[in-house]
């Protein structure tokens, strides 16, 4: 017998790569290419030094107000937490508290295993169809609470507001949480549903459409019992999660409306180009509404491909998992990022 017997054991979530040498291409971990909006690094400047010696604002109240506005929702119906891996994971334990699974695609953000293991929730994998989309009906038995990215993620496939309608009728008693960290590249978000739905937790993130991913910050949005219990959880936890200069930057911006609308347009306008370029060299995939694509080379193997672009400086993702094991996650950067990224797997497909 020793102390080893006693640890939580878990077998860690494993994240894009962070490459520290310079110059390199970084398509792997859905980040913006884009810097945070011009505000933002004014405020960034001005923020009062001597007020870092105080705890923040436990409510991150002016965050909080700003998300409100622009979501067009009650203060009290907003959660932030640090990025929206903190949020989620403070979902799992606020409202995955049952004997039954929880519920979430085979293919999916692979956070969601991880929490469920160490919280020690059970759940249950519903495969998605051939053509990596969501079936409904999968949604519709007995069950302990239901997670899913939409747009999915690694795949972008995004599903309408009227297939997860389908899954809250069928759901009354179970919280479903609606993981929308790629929302704004086009996507419908089910945000709307929120008035009619009390059991609808919808999250969202900083890290990938408004282009602060080093700032960690996330949040959720939801019936205002939702909420309340959330913050119960989370201050039980730790009070203090977002820190002063969080709070002030992120309620900035959400404010910067302008340039919010105009990286996210920049993006779509490249993925979409995108898309018809990598038909070109031979390549399939789903149709994405996220800031990635999730792409087979129809003759060439993954793992192939992703090793021949490391060696010439191009990090993507690529995951070594049944099902999934030919394919890449590119994320969309900029046009010229984007046409060095297509000269290059040019040349490895000419191979
Ligand atoms: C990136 C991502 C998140 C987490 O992002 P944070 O940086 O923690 O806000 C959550 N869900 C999905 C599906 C993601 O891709």
């Amino acid at each position: 017998m020793s102390w080893e017997d006693k640890v939580r054991r878990v077998v860690p979530y494993v994240p894009g790569e962070q490459p520290k040498q310079k110059g390199i291409i970084k398509l792997n971990t859905n980040e913006n290419p884009y810097p945070p909006a011009p505000e933002v690094e004014r405020l960034l400047r001005e923020i009062d030094y001597s007020a870092l010696r105080l705890y923040p604002d436990t409510d991150a109240g002016e965050l909080t107000k700003e998300l409100a506005a622009y979501y067009g929702l009650k203060p009290s119906q907003i959660f932030v937490g640090v990025g929206s891996d903190d949020v989620l994971s403070m979902a799992f334990l606020t409202f995955f508290n049952s004997e039954k699974p929880i519920l979430f695609p085979d293919i999916t953000y692979s956070f969601y295993d991880v929490w469920a293991d160490l919280y020690r929730i059970p759940y249950k994998l519903c495969p998605l169809d051939d053509s990596f989309r969501i079936n409904p009906d999968d949604y519709k038995q007995e069950n302990g609470g239901i997670i899913f990215p939409n747009p999915n993620a690694p795949t972008g496939v995004l599903e309408s507001v009227d297939m997860v309608e389908e899954i809250l009728r069928a759901n009354p008693e179970v919280v479903v949480i609606v993981d929308e960290a790629y929302i704004d590249f086009g996507g419908e978000s089910c945000l709307p549903l929120l008035s009619r739905y009390e059991n609808l937790l919808v999250v969202q993130t900083f890290s990938k459409s408004r282009s602060m991913a080093g700032m960690r910050i996330g949040f959720a949005m939801g019936n205002e019992k939702l909420i309340q219990c959330l913050n119960d959880v989370k201050f039980s936890f730790n009070s203090y999660t977002m820190n002063l200069p969080a709070q002030v930057l992120g309620a900035q911006a959400v404010r910067d409306k302008v340039y919010f609308a105009e990286t996210c347009g920049k993006i779509i306008k490249t993925r979409e180009w995108v898309k018809e370029e990598l038909k070109k060299l031979g390549f399939d995939f789903p149709d994405s509404k996220a800031n990635f694509i999730f792409a087979a080379h129809r003759h060439m193997s993954g793992g192939v491909i992703f090793e021949a672009l490391r060696e010439r400086g191009i990090y993507v993702r690529h995951w070594d998992k049944p099902r999934i094991g030919n394919y890449l996650r590119i994320t969309i950067g900029t046009k010229e990022e984007m046409e060095r990224l297509l000269e290059a797997l040019a040349e490895i497909v000419a191979e």
